[in-house]
């Protein structure tokens, strides 16, 4: 007789987790272009998909490293990688930081899961931003604690109130997890902010992991200071990459910095160095562009493309202006990373996952709903700023036909009027 084969069971840890930044509206959109319709893409913030290339030396520098890439290299990264990054973060202002103390990865996205793995049980809670990026509640879920999200109000240009985050600090509460600049609202927190974050951490034995992915990507009048700079006292890891700045996401080259007293650190950094040679190491190859994507040319046309009239600021302004001159919509102009989140007069009965869905469907554009970001109200939209301006100023006006059809659906009839 046939056994029948019972259906794999994924674990409980799996099933909670979300992360549908890939979900069905983007496969849906990839239907579409199959189909050859024309999408504007405004889902994914991946500028070497919109041609934003990255800059020649540092190609060189990661096609001269493959020869050199076949082996495994120290479980935490190439020392010369290490070196590299060290040397930026005490350009930077973290004084004291160095090699020994920091690790690569593939990507962010596989520190963050490192990281979270070698510090959290069962049982502990992550204090993540929300709206936030899903990866870090998402890692943690994977362990088996809880992310607490604390509020970014829009009111305050999406800054969170530190009185909140105190108030959801438990006694399990591990560590505070910091997105600056912000995933999905591109805010930069005022230093007074981040001030408060680093003393509740102080005063309640928390772990600071500052997501500083965007730091290099901050627009006129905004500056960077990595909270690790303000927090020399406090156990903290600060994570970047090639991915945003560099304009390299495929390379799969991240880094966390570690700091804070040795004292405090060396047994998590111990357990983070035992999950770091579990995968043996990062990936080697791309690891070569590191110390060229580090160096002074480098970051210097990075800052022009974020300068006044650098191509990523007339990305953001076009955008931003574009929206705006509809009366309903209401958004932050971003200071830094390369979104655009704003609010949507929608009817009540309209969520922001109805309307992104019309949107793809019926003009072609494919945005993201706040909801995937833990926005509050379901009336908010991500939308990434790299295609020329020109498109994003053809997808504004899209969007505002979209809301101009919802609103005529929703307004009522003369016959009802006049009943
Ligand atoms: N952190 C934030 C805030 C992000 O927005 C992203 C990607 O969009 C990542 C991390 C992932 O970065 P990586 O490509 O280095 O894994």
């Amino acid at each position: 007789m046939k056994q029948t084969i019972a259906p794999v069971r994924p674990a409980h840890t799996a099933r909670e987790a979300r992360y549908d930044l890939r979900g069905p509206l983007a496969e849906r959109a990839a239907d579409l272009q199959t189909r050859g319709h024309d999408i504007i893409d405004l889902h994914l913030g991946d500028p070497a998909a919109h041609g934003l290339n990255a800059p020649d030396t540092v190609l060189r520098a990661a096609a001269e490293g493959l020869h050199r890439a076949a082996a495994y290299s120290d479980e935490r990264g190439l020392p010369a990688a290490r070196e590299a990054i060290a040397d930026h973060y005490r350009q930077a202002g973290l004084v004291h930081a160095t090699a020994d103390r920091v690790f690569l990865g593939n990507g962010v996205s596989e520190l963050a899961s490192l990281s979270l793995q070698a510090l959290l049980d069962p049982g502990d809670t992550l204090l993540v931003p929300a709206p936030g990026y899903p990866l870090w509640p998402a890692c943690a879920t994977l362990t088996g604690a809880t992310a607490v999200p604390y509020l970014c109000r829009e009111d305050t240009a999406w800054a969170p109130d530190p009185a909140e985050l105190a108030a959801r600090t438990g006694s399990r509460t591990r560590a505070i997890v910091v997105i600056n600049p912000g995933n999905p609202t591109g805010a930069h927190w005022p230093p007074a902010v981040l001030e408060s974050i680093v003393d509740l951490a102080r005063r309640h034995h928390l772990m600071l992991l500052s997501d500083e992915i965007y730091a290099e990507l901050c627009y006129p009048g905004t500056t960077h200071v990595p909270l690790a700079a303000l927090a020399p006292d406090v156990p903290c890891l600060t994570f970047g990459g090639l991915s945003k700045f560099c304009r390299l996401p495929g390379y799969r080259a991240g880094w966390a910095v570690a700091s804070g007293p040795r004292s405090a650190t060396a047994d998590y950094l111990q357990a983070l160095t035992l999950l770091a040679g579990l995968r043996m190491c990062p990936n080697v190859p791309a690891q070569h562009a590191i110390p060229t994507a580090l160096s002074p040319d480098v970051l210097a046309s990075t800052r022009r493309a974020t300068a006044p009239g650098g191509t990523l600021t007339l990305c953001r302004d076009a955008l931003h202006s574009a929206l705006t001159l509809h009366p309903g919509v209401r958004c932050a102009r971003p200071d830094g990373a390369f979104y655009t989140f704003p609010r949507l007069p929608l009817p009540p009965a309209v969520d922001d996952k109805a309307f992104t869905r019309h949107l793809l469907e019926r003009h072609h554009v494919l945005a993201t709903p706040g909801a995937q970001f833990d926005a509050p109200g379901s009336t908010h939209i991500r939308l990434s700023a790299l295609a020329p301006p020109e498109t994003l100023d053809i997808a504004a006006q899209r969007i505002h036909q979209a809301l101009g059809e919802f609103a005529a659906a929703e307004a009522p009839s003369a016959g009802e009027q006049d009943g």
